[in-house]
C-alpha cells in the first residue's frame, strides 16, 4: 500500500484522530530517532560536567574547560603505550564516575571529585588504580567547581567569565593607582622635607634616628635653615590638585582593591532598571576618577600645564565618557529571565543596549514552545530572548551572542572575547530545562534545540572587523550548511534484517520531545505503516493541493528502542517550514547559500554558455568572489552513502564533531575529509582495540567498531563486550 489511509490524511489536515487507526502520541515514552543513542549522558565524551577554572592558574588563560578536555591532555602527555593504555582505562572510568556523580547533585572541585570517584571504583587498595589517580592529580594543575548543564549553569558559567574579566581589570587598576599614589605622595613628601615644617628640630632629629642623635644640635641646624626654608614649595593650586587627586584614589568605589577603607559596589543585577540607575548614579564617579587618573598621570610627571590643562580637565565628563574611558571600568552584569520581562524591563534593556553602557546581559530562556498564540494561526514558538537577540543585531555596536546552555563550552572563546568588549554585549542563551520536555535532560533538550535549528547558535563581534563575513558567524552550529542535521540511524526491521538509515532531526522532532504539543503528531500502529509516510523533511517542498498523497511523518523510539512512527499535522509542517527560512536567513548572513552570490553564479554560468561577459561588478562588490567560493562541490550527500557491510566498521561522519579523539588514537585508522570531520580510511592500519577505544573516546558517540578482523588479537572477548554499546 502506498498510499495513506483516510484516516491518516484527515489527521493531517485537521488534526483531528481516528481513535480506532491512529493513537496518542506519549511524548513521556516516544523520543525522536535520531536522540535514541542518548539514553544515558554519563556514558557519553561530552563538553559537560564543565569545569570552572581558577583564571590565576590557567597557563592559557581559559577559565572554562570541559572535564573530558582536562583529562584528555593528561593522557596526551603519558609516557608509553603500555601506560598510556592502563592510564586511559582508569582516567576514563574516574572521568565517568564524576560525571554520574555531578548529574546526580554532587558538587565540589575536580581535584576532590577525583578522589571522591576513585574511591568508589576502588574501595581496596589497588597500587596500578593509585598511580593513575596521582598522575591525573599531577598533570591537571587548575582547580574549580564542576557544573552540570542544568538551569543554573547560564548564569554560573557567564557570571565565571564576567568576574575573570573584572578581575583583570580590577588589577590593571590597582597597579596603575598604587604607582600613581606613591609618586604623588613624593611630590608631597618633597615639599614637605623642604619647608619650614620638614626642617623642624623635630624633624631633623626624626629624620636622623636615634643611633647618631647625640652627635648633632637640632635645634642649631634648624635655627641655620629656617632662613632659607619656606612654608611650602608647591603652588597653593598643585597642591589642591595633587591632594584631589589621591582623595578621589583612595576614596573610590568602583573597584576592589586590597586593604580598601571603604566598600565597594557591586555590578551584579537581576533586572535591567536597577543596573540603568546605578550607572547614573555612578557616572559622576567615574568621570572623576578619569578625570584624577589622567590628572594624577601628568602631576606625576611633572607635566601639568595650568594654561593648557586646566580648560581640559573644567569640564571633564559633563557630558558623559566615552566608550573608551567607560571601557576601563567594571561592567555592569545583568542577569535576566524572559519570563520576567516586561515594559519597563523592555525600555531599559533597549537603552542601556543602544546607548553603549558597558553591560553584559544575560537573557536567559527555559522554554520554546510556549503556548499558541490565540488566533494567530501560528504556534508561539522561539522567544523573546531570541527575537530581543535578532532586533539586538540591527544596533551594529552590540556583541551578541545566541546559544543553547549544551554549546557555551564550545563558544568559551566568543564568550571571553565577548566580556572583554568595549561596549554592550548580549547573550541568550537557551537552558533546554524545560518542565515540559517529557523527562529528557537539560544537556539534550537544549543540544536538540540548537539541531532543530530553532535556536540556532551565532556571534555577532563588532570589533572583529568592518562587514558581515568577519563579525557574523554561524560556527558551532551542526552541519550548518544543511536545512537540518542528519543523523544516521542503524537498526533491525522487522524481518531481523539490519538497516541503516540517514534521518534530518528538524523543528518537528524538537516539538514531539514537549508534552504540551502532543495534539500535533498521531502514532501509526505497524499495522497501519504504507508507503505514503514520508519523512517530514521531504515533504516540505511540496506545498499541499487537493488530498496530498504523501503524509509527513517522523521515525521515533519508545522505551525499548523499538521504531514507531508519528504522522505530522499540518499546522506543525508549516510552522517546520517557518522555522527553515528563518534558518536560511541566519544562514545568509553567516555567509551560507547566500543568494547573492548564487544570483551572480547563475549570471556567469549564463555568461559562460552565451559567450558573453558577465555582468559588470560594481566597486567593492564581493559577490562574484562569494560566489566562487560557492561553487566548490557540495559535502557529499548522505542520501549517496552506501550503507555499510553489516561487521564492518564505520563512522556516522555528518555527525562528527571534529575533536579529533580518534585521530589522535590512530592516525593511519582515522582521517577528517574534506568537510573536518571524521572517517574510518584503513581499519586495517591498526588494531580492533583501536577501533573499541576510539568508539568509547568518542564525544558524539558515532564510531562502530564492527567485528574483530584478526581471531587471534589479544583479550578479544572483553573487547567485543566494550564494543557491545556502539553496534
Ligand atoms: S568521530 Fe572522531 S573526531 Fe569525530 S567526534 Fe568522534 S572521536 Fe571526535
Amino acid at each position: 500500500m502506498n498510499m495513506p489511509s483516510e484516516a491518516q490524511v484527515t489527521f493531517f489536515l485537521t488534526g483531528r484522530r481516528a481513535a480506532s487507526e491512529l493513537e496518542p502520541l506519549d511524548a513521556e515514552r516516544l523520543r525522536p530517532a535520531a536522540l535514541a543513542a542518548y539514553r544515558d549522558l554519563t556514558r557519553l565524551r561530552h563538553d559537560f560536567p564543565v569545569v570552572l577554572l581558577d583564571d590565576a592558574a590557567a597557563a592559557d588563560g581559559a577559565v572554562l574547560a570541559s572535564l573530558a578536555a582536562l583529562i584528555d591532555a593528561v593522557l596526551a602527555e603519558a609516557p608509553g603505550a603500555g601506560e598510556r593504555t592502563r592510564l586511559r582505562a582508569h582516567a576514563l572510568k574516574i572521568e565517568r564516575e564524576i560525571r554520574t556523580l555531578v548529574a546526580n547533585g554532587t558538587a565540589g572541585g575536580l581535584h576532590g571529585l577525583i578522589d571522591t570517584a576513585a574511591a568508589r571504583l576502588a574501595p581496596l587498595p589497588d597500587i596500578a588504580f593509585a598511580e593513575s589517580v596521582q598522575r591525573l592529580h599531577a598533570g591537571i594543575a587548575q582547580d574549580g567547581p564542576l557544573l552540570d548543564c542544568d538551569a543554573a549553569l547560564p548564569r554560573r558559567l557567564l557570571g565565571h567569565v564576567w568576574r575573570s574579566v573584572q578581575r583583570a581589570k580590577g588589577e590593571a587598576f590597582g597597579s596603575e593607582a598604587e604607582r600613581l599614589i606613591l609618586r604623588l605622595e613624593d611630590v608631597l613628601r618633597a615639599d614637605h622635607a623642604l619647608s619650614k615644617a620638614g626642617r623642624s628640630a623635630a624633624q631633623l632629629r626624626a629624620a636622623v634616628g636615634s643611633m647618631h642623635a647625640e652627635l648633632f644640635d637640632f635645634e642649631r641646624m634648624a635655627a641655620l635653615l629656617d632662613p632659607v626654608s619656606a612654608e611650602t614649595t608647591l603652588p597653593a593650586a598643585r597642591r589642591r590638585r595633587v591632594e584631589s587627586v589621591l582623595s578621589v584614589l583612595r576614596g573610590q568605589r568602583l573597584f576592589a582593591l586590597p586593604d580598601a577603607a571603604v566598600e565597594p559596589y557591586g555590578f551584579e543585577f537581576g533586572d535591567c532598571a536597577s543596573a540603568l540607575a546605578a550607572f547614573r548614579a555612578r557616572l559622576p564617579e567615574m568621570a572623576s576618577l578619569a578625570r584624577a587618573l589622567a590628572i594624577g598621570a601628568l602631576e606625576a610627571e611633572g607635566e601639568y600645564n595650568e594654561a593648557r590643562h586646566d580648560a581640559i580637565f573644567a569640564d571633564f565628563g559633563t557630558d558623559g565618557l566615552g566608550a573608551e574611558e567607560l571601557a576601563r571600568f567594571p561592567d555592569f552584569f545583568v542577569c535576566l529571565n524572559e519570563t520576567a520581562l516586561n515594559a519597563p524591563e523592555n525600555q531599559a534593556l533597549a537603552e542601556m543596549l543602544s546607548s553603549g553602557l558597558p553591560v553584559k546581559v544575560l537573557m536567559q530562556t527555559d522554554d520554546l514552545l510556549e503556548a499558541p498564540l490565540a488566533g494567530s494561526g501560528h504556534l508561539a514558538m522561539g522567544s523573546r530572548g531570541r527575537q530581543f537577540a535578532n532586533m539586538t543585531l540591527g544596533l551594529n555596536e552590540v556583541y551578541v551572542l545566541q546559544s543553547a546552555s549544551a554549546n557555551l563550552v564550545a563558544l568559551r572563546r566568543q564568550l571571553e572575547r565577548a566580556m572583554r568588549y568595549a561596549g554592550p554585549a548580549l547573550f541568550s542563551v537557551y537552558s533546554g530545562a524545560s518542565a515540559q520536555a517529557g523527562g529528557l535532560p537539560p544537556y539534550l533538550v537544549a543540544a536538540a534545540a540548537m539541531d532543530s535549528r530553532l535556536f540556532p547558535a551565532f556571534s555577532y563581534d563588532p570589533s572583529a572587523g568592518g562587514d558581515w563575513a568577519t563579525r557574523f558567524s554561524l560556527e558551532t552550529n551542526p552541519q550548518r550548511e544543511r536545512d537540518w542535521p542528519v543523523h544516521r540511524l542503524v537498526y533491525e526491521d522487522a524481518e531481523g534484517q539490519r538497516v541503516v538509515e540517514d534521518v534530518a532531526f528538524t523543528l518537528a522532532d524538537f516539538v514531539a520531545c514537549d508534552t504540551r504539543h502532543a495534539r500535533h503528531f498521531a502514532q501509526v500502529p505497524r499495522a497501519q505503516w504504507n508507503g505514503g509516510l514520508v519523512p517530514l523533511e521531504r515533504c516540505l517542498a511540496e506545498a499541499a493541493r487537493g488530498l496530498p498523497e504523501r503524509l509527513p511523518s517522523l521515525l521515533m523510539v519508545d522505551a525499548d528502542d523499538r521504531l514507531q512512527r508519528a504522522i505530522v499535522d499540518d499546522k506543525l509542517v508549516r510552522e517546520t517550514r517557518r522555522c527553515r527560512e528563518a534558518w536560511h536567513s541566519l544562514q545568509e548572513l553567516g555567509g551560507v547559500h547566500n543568494s547573492h552570490a548564487d544570483r551572480v553564479r547563475a549570471q556567469h554560468t549564463a555568461a559562460a554558455a552565451t559567450g558573453a561577459a558577465p555582468a559588470a561588478q560594481a566597486p567593492g562588490d564581493k559577490t562574484a568572489e562569494m560566489a566562487e567560493v560557492a561553487e566548490a562541490p557540495p559535502a557529499a550527500s548522505v542520501d549517496a552513502a552506501p550503507a555499510p557491510a553489516p561487521d564492518e566498521p564505520y563512522i556516522e561522519t555528518p555527525r562528527c564533531s571534529s575533536c579529533n579523539e580518534c585521530i589522535q588514537i590512530n592516525p593511519r585508522m582515522f582521517a577528517y575529509d574534506e568537510n573536518q570531520q571524521a572517517r574510518i580510511v584503513d581499519a586495517g592500519a591498526g588494531s580492533y582495540r583501536e577501533l573499541v577505544e576510539a568508539a568509547e573516546n568518542c564525544q558524539v558517540a558515532i564510531i562502530h567498531p564492527g567485528k574483530p578482523k584478526n581471531p587471534k588479537e589479544p583479550a578479544l572477548d572483553e573487547l567485543l563486550k566494550r564494543a557491545e554499546p556502539f553496534r
